[in-house]
């Protein structure tokens, strides 16, 4: 079965490559993928999927109905938006549209989703369940996951694989992780509120700055003597405002940043841990306080067994240099992590590091990608999707 979808994988090769420059030109930006969507459906409809567009506003489900003897559905999720970003590469199919660029491979990612489709809709000898092709907008805003999943996108799926490219994961490899892959980020504001007085006469003001210096200071402080070290947090304030004048203490600060966890009961206690130390400060010098706190996305925890899948099938069709098992996860975020809360899944890094030239970041002008992580991605997820239904009920 293997040397069946290299060799479909190889055929269909040169018209991957056509659909990922054409996605790569014309980029649409998080809830507006229009086009893309459009041009998606397209392509999944001509490889006789059943699909349904408008899921999750922007989203497009194909499904691939197997034989029908297996009842199983499981998904693959691809997600679609780009970045506003101005494209610095100067290839000949860059973006077309000035500001809006495919900065974090996604059109990679819609063709490879596409891939597997055409691909596994042409192996009926492989007897498969049903595969549900979940080809998601507005990652970037981390939306489109929550969309998809309202408008029903997970009903009756029993697992789920995903993928993200990787510039520091060279080309025809893959990095398998088992575990947490990315962290949860939440965002935190921070409001003080003081009395304002004269800047020489400080014991009759309540300094709103300087409480929130003393916020700042402490919560960084306690991260390291009240967390568990060998569970990551990281808290970046990003902003502060406050005050009006450098001889008037100021009667507000406000102070806005990111919370990033990778353990769970480290992320559900976050808030807690957080008020208990604002209260304090605040109380001691008798300001008042407000906190927002808002929860964005969970940390994608891989399933054990689903990662192994994807291990598997990724040794038994690569050389041993191109299966990395990664011993680190991120403190990137990634709206995957939503679709987990309704079924188990794996999602791994696909090598786009090109041999030879400096690999800019994801999220940069001049991120490029080389091509034949197309064909890797393609032929690692139709084998684990093969291999998964290969197990038993
Ligand atoms: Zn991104
Ligand atoms: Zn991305």
């Amino acid at each position: 079965m293997l040397a069946k979808i290299k060799h479909l994988a190889e055929t269909l090769n040169p018209r991957l490559i056509e659909i990922r420059r054409h996605l790569h030109a014309h980029p649409e930006l998080s809830g507006q993928e229009y086009q893309t969507a459009a041009y998606v459906a397209g392509v999944l409809s001509s490889c006789g999927l059943q699909v349904k567009e408008e899921v999750g506003k922007t989203g497009v489900i194909g499904q691939l109905p197997g034989t029908g003897k297996d009842p199983r559905i499981i998904a693959l999720r691809t997600d679609m938006d780009a970045l506003p970003i101005q494209e610095k590469t100067h290839l000949e199919y860059a973006s077309s549209k000035a500001g809006v660029m495919h900065a974090c491979g996604h059109d990679v990612h819609t063709t490879v989703g596409l891939g597997v489709a055409m691909l596994l809709s042409q192996l009926p000898e492989a007897e498969l369940g049903k595969v549900r092709f979940l080809f998601q907008p507005a990652e970037e805003i981390a939306q489109g996951a929550s969309w998809m999943i309202k408008d029903g996108a997970m009903q009756d799926v029993q697992a789920i694989f995903g993928m993200h490219v990787f510039p520091s994961i060279p080309a025809r490899s893959v990095g398998i992780r088992y575990g947490s892959l990315t962290a949860a980020a939440d965002d935190l504001e921070i409001c003080i509120q003081g009395e304002s007085g004269h800047g020489a006469r400080p014991h009759e003001a309540i300094d709103a700055i300087w409480i929130a210096a003393q916020i700042m200071t402490t919560l960084q402080q306690a991260i390291s003597r009240t967390q568990n070290p060998l569970r990551p947090l990281v808290l970046t304030i990003g902003q502060i405002s406050g005050g009006r004048a450098p001889n008037v203490i100021a009667d507000s600060c406000r102070m806005t940043g990111t919370v990033r966890s990778l353990h769970p009961e480290t992320h559900a206690n976050l808030p807690r841990w957080i008020e208990g130390i604002v209260a304090n400060i605040c109380q001691t010098y008798q300001a008042k306080y407000e906190i927002n706190y808002r929860r964005g996305v969970p940390s994608v925890q891989n399933d054990t067994n689903l990662t192994k899948i994807l291990e598997e099938a990724s040794r038994e069709s690569w050389d041993k240099e191109q299966v990395q098992i990664l011993t680190e996860p991120s403190l990137g975020a990634e709206d995957f992590s939503l679709y987990l809360e309704q079924a188990p899944g794996s999602m791994f890094r696909l090598g786009v590091g090109r041999s030879g030239v400096e690999n800019y970041p994801l999220h940069h002008p001049q991120f490029q990608v080389d091509e034949s992580c197309i064909i890797t991605g393609v032929v690692t997820l139709s084998y684990a999707l093969y291999k998964y239904f290969q197990q038993n009920l």
